[in-house]
This record gives C-alpha cells, structure tokens and sequence, in this order.
C-alpha cells in the first residue's frame, strides 16, 4: 500500500525523553480523510501510556488524541468531509462497526475492541497506530468530527478527550436541572466536567486538592469549592450528592467521596490512576450507591458534544506550547500544575 512520510514525536522506551520521530502513514483509501494537523491537546493519559504506567504501551509511541486540524485530502467516496474542513478526531480512529456496541453508537465498547488513535492496532499497515502529536493523519470519515466555526481550533483540541470523556457519563446519569454534581480533581478532564454540567444546568460542586485552584474552579462554573483537605467542609456536603466525577489521575480515597452520595447517587470513576483503589463494602452498602466508571464516548455523541459546545461557547482553558517543550509540560502536569490543558501548536514541528 502507499504511504507517506509523516514527521512527529515519539518516546523510545518508558524511561526516554518525547524525541523528534518519523514514520509512515497510508495514502487514503476510498473512504478516508487525510488532515493536516494544526493543534493536539495533551491528555494525562498520553503521559500514563508515554511512561509506560499502565504496562500495555507498544513503543515507538507518538501520544496524542485530542486533534484538530484541516482536510487536506479524501478518498474517492467521501461524502461527509470537505478539503478545507475544520476537523477533529479522538480518542479511536476505527471499530468494527457491526457489534451491538457499535451499532448503538458506543464505539468505545466495541465488543471487537476499538482501534485507538495511538497505541492501537493499525489494522491497514500493521504494527501500531501513531497519534497526534504529528504533522498530519489519515483516519476513516466514519471517525472524523466536525467542529463547529464559533469554536477557537485550539481551544476545542481538548474537547476531543477531556470534553467527551466527561459530556458522556454526566448525560448518562442525568446531570441537569436539580441535579447536584460532584466534580473531583480541577485538571484538564475535571475543568471541563465542570464547565458541562454548569452549562446542562446542574448544581456543581468542585473537590480538588490545590488551594490555588479554589477561585478558578468558580469561575469555570461550580456552584461551591471544597478543599478536599477540609474535613470540616467535606462534612457539610455528607450524603448529598446525585452523582460524582470522579477525574483523578493518581491513587486517591474514594470511600471520602462515596460518603457524599445521597441514596441512589452514583460515584463515576473517569481518572485512570495505575494503582487499584481501595474501597470499603460499608461506603456504598449505605445507601444503596453505585460505583461506576466510564470510558471516552462515542461518535455520534463526541459530534453532539461538540455542538453543544458550539451552541453554548464553551472550549478549554488552555496554555499553548511548542512541542519541543513537551516534556516541562508533563512534569508540570505531575505537580498539577496546569490551567487546565495544554495544547501543542502543532506548526512547531516545521521549527524542530
Ligand atoms: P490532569 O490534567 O493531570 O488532572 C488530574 C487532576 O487530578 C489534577 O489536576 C489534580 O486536581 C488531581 N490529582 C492529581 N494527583 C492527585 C493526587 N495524588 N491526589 C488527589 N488528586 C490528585 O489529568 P487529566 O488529563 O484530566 O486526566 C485525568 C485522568 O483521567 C488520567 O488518569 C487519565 O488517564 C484519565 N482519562 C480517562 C479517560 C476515560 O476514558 N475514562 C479519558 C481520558 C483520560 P486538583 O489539583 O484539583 O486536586
Ligand atoms: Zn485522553
Ligand atoms: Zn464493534
């Protein structure tokens, strides 16, 4: 099959540096979408996978799904992108598209396992798929996004992952008017879940561990902040809440925050820590409350996701960077020291 030469970056091995990296892409097929790539959020789980935290990474892995960019080219028999379009992809680039998973629409469950934008297995080429910290990507047109033109392209990069991965479980489990919402760990999943459920109308309450995030999270859109440090505070929120995003990227207590579920409340685990976490059997015998969790979203609601964030003028709050600083970003992600996502301006790769 054809290809062409695409440049990125990429880590070697868990112990390595993110280093300049070329590889092949495949010229399109009839139903594929080629789109240079203009800007790619940095996602914690491009960190945990970089890093080798969760054991499965295939190596060289170039991270990256939270993509937009623009249509440079498309095979024969697209019909839904246009050369020119303002595009995006996430987290998966393919599935079967015949299991009961996919047929709902929940690609991400696809019972044939989804094929993710890295470190997924490129059923064309071989070997395994590179993500978006690159120049440009070639994906099916079943698996490529709109975003909507009132949205800044480097602001809405984020919502490819951290907005899906929270748009999904708070539509799930009701997040609306009347609602009271949870949201635990202000990073770049957490601030977006509170921008979501603030704008489905839901009553927020942000936990986070940074005292300095405490005013940011109010002005994002939480109703109230709780220091999770404060015993006093976490107190008063005690068997009160519908639901809780849980978006903690690190092993952390979650008995603390089960006990604020009220009966029937549901604590949905997004945060993907390496560690399991331990629960007690009493923290959800008692009101009959449910652990959940929840992974990325599916297409068609990645699409609604973005329209709503269309309609109602919501991207990330970003800090953007070149990606020869990609490695001060993660250590800086580790301190959580981000408000709240950064994204790689992908024009830097010329400067490398
Ligand atoms: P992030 O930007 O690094 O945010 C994580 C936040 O968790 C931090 O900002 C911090 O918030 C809090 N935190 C970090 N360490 C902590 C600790 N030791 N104890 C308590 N709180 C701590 O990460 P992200 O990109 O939002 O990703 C979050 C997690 O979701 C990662 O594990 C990622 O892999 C996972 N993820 C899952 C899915 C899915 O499909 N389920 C999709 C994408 C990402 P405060 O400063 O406010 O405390
Ligand atoms: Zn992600
Ligand atoms: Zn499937």
């Amino acid at each position: 099959m054809a290809t062409a030469t695409c440049t990125g970056y990429a880590v070697q091995d868990a112990n390595s540096p993110l280093i300049p990296f070329s590889f092949s892409r495949r010229s399109p097929r009839p139903l594929d979408v080629v789109i240079d790539i203009l800007y790619c959020g940095v996602c914690h789980s491009d960190l945990h996978t970089a890093r080798n935290e969760w054991g499965n990474t295939l190596y060289p892995c170039v991270p990256g799904h939270e993509i937009v960019g623009r249509v440079r080219g498309v095979g024969s028999g697209v019909t839904r992108h246009q050369i020119g379009d303002l595009v995006a992809v996430g987290c998966m680039v393919d599935a079967c598209r015949e299991c009961p998973s996919c047929r709902e629409g929940l690609e991400q469950y696809c019972q044939k396992g989804m094929v993710g934008t890295y470190n997924g297995d490129d059923n064309v080429l071989g070997g395994h798929t590179f993500g978006g910290y690159s120049s440009h990507i070639v994906v099916p047109e079943d698996f490529v996004l709109q975003v909507p033109d009132s949205l800044d392209p480097a602001g809405a990069a984020p919502l490819l992952c951290a907005g899906i991965t929270t748009w999904s479980p708070l539509r799930r489990w009701g997040a609306g008017p009347g609602k009271k919402v949870g949201v635990v760990g202000l990073g770049g999943l957490g601030h977006m879940a509170v921008k979501l459920a603030h704008a489905l109308g839901a009553h927020v309450v942000l936990f986070t561990t940074s005292v300095s995030k405490v005013a940011d999270g109010r002005r994002l859109g939480a109703d109230a902040v709780v220091l999770s440090s404060d015993s006093q505070a976490m107190l008063t929120y005690q068997s009160s809440l519908d639901l809780i995003i849980d978006a903690v990227s690190a092993p952390h207590d979650i008995d603390l925050y089960l006990d604020l579920l009220g009966r029937d409340g549901t604590l949905v685990q997004i945060g993907a820590p390496d560690e399991p976490l331990p629960v007690s059997a009493f923290s959800f015998i008692t009101g009959r409350r449910s652990i959940a969790g929840s992974a990325i979203g599916g297409i068609a609601e990645t699409q609604e996701m973005l329209d709503f964030c269309g309609e109602h003028g919501i991207t990330a709050d970003i800090e953007i960077i070149p990606i020869q600083q990609i490695e001060q970003a993660y250590a800086r992600m580790l301190r959580s020291d981000i408000k709240y996502r950064f994204v790689i301006d992908m024009a830097s790769l010329k400067t490398a």
